[in-house]
């Protein structure tokens, strides 16, 4: 016999995850487990919580263990077929958003969308907003459309590789947060990342493969005076500027995340 407090403190993993995975084994959220923190529990109750931990100890990211995680302030469903949507991409959808809303018509294209994080936020928050998301990943997009059903908010999911299912249409945004980490790049196995989806995070010797093939290809795919905002690393910022400047770019701009670094850089075709 021990209690829900002792479970937490005795396993060895920081302590908000731990209890990240009791709320999640027991069903419960932080409130209950205030109130009933010295309740007694049995080790076969606690079974499932071991479980939890030792995955998480084996290097299973907490998302996937979950199967959910909050974007924008949606639960999203994650499985290991789609990249877990991260903070740093907040910034894209911000910027997405606030263009979408000063434009009349509000046709946006999200490419590489993998767990449909962005199309569904800035659908969530753009009212009016016609949203067309892609990927190539079928079971990524399964996944996508069970997040938009769940959250009740209309995209339209297309399978193919970038602009391939939307050659003949035109949009006043195109956002994607592709692939962009350099093939030999160490983080790649560190932390989740392991766990991810490398068609997600891996984009040739220079990691702006994906990159280079949106800046060539997007203004076909925009209105006249349509934007495209292109998610990339901390250290990619200029690369990604001169990629769109060459391919004709317009008011070409890069913003930082809210960790300071230079996450997101937009160009406008011309009109
Ligand atoms: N931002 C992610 C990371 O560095 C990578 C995501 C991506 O390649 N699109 O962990």
């Amino acid at each position: 016999m021990t209690t829900f407090k002792a479970l937490v403190k005795e396993v060895l993993l920081p302590r908000k995850e731990s209890e990240i995975l009791l709320f999640h084994a027991f069903d419960c959220d932080r409130s209950w487990f205030y109130a009933h923190g010295d309740d007694p529990v049995t080790m076969p109750e606690a079974t499932h919580f071991f479980e939890l931990v030792k995955r998480r100890q084996a290097g299973e990211p907490l998302a996937y263990i979950l199967g959910q995680w909050e974007f924008w302030s949606l639960p999203l469903t994650v499985t290991p077929d789609v990249l877990i949507p991260r903070m740093d991409t907040e910034i894209l959808v911000q910027w997405g958003v606030s263009l979408l809303l000063e434009s009349s018509r509000r046709r946006c294209l999200d490419l590489g969308t993998g767990s449909g994080a962005v199309a569904l936020a800035v659908k969530h928050e753009v009212s009016g907003s016609e949203i067309t998301a892609v990927d190539l990943s079928e079971p990524a997009l399964s996944v996508a459309r069970a997040n938009g059903r769940q959250l009740g908010l209309e995209v339209e999911w297309l399978w193919g590789s970038w602009f391939e299912p939307v050659r003949t249409r035109h949009f006043e945004l195109i956002v994607a947060n592709p692939p962009y980490i350099r093939d030999d790049d160490e983080h790649l196995h560190q932390g989740d990342l392991p766990a991810e989806p490398s068609m997600a995070l891996r984009a040739g010797n220079d990691g702006l493969r994906a990159l280079r093939e949106l800046a060539t290809e997007g203004q076909a795919s925009l209105e006249p005076g349509g934007w495209m905002l292109l998610e990339h690393g901390w250290d990619q910022g200029s690369d990604v500027r001169n990629l769109m400047a060459d391919n004709g770019w317009q008011a070409v701009e890069t913003r930082r995340d809210l960790a300071g670094h230079e996450r997101v850089t937009g160009g406008r075709r011309p009109l």
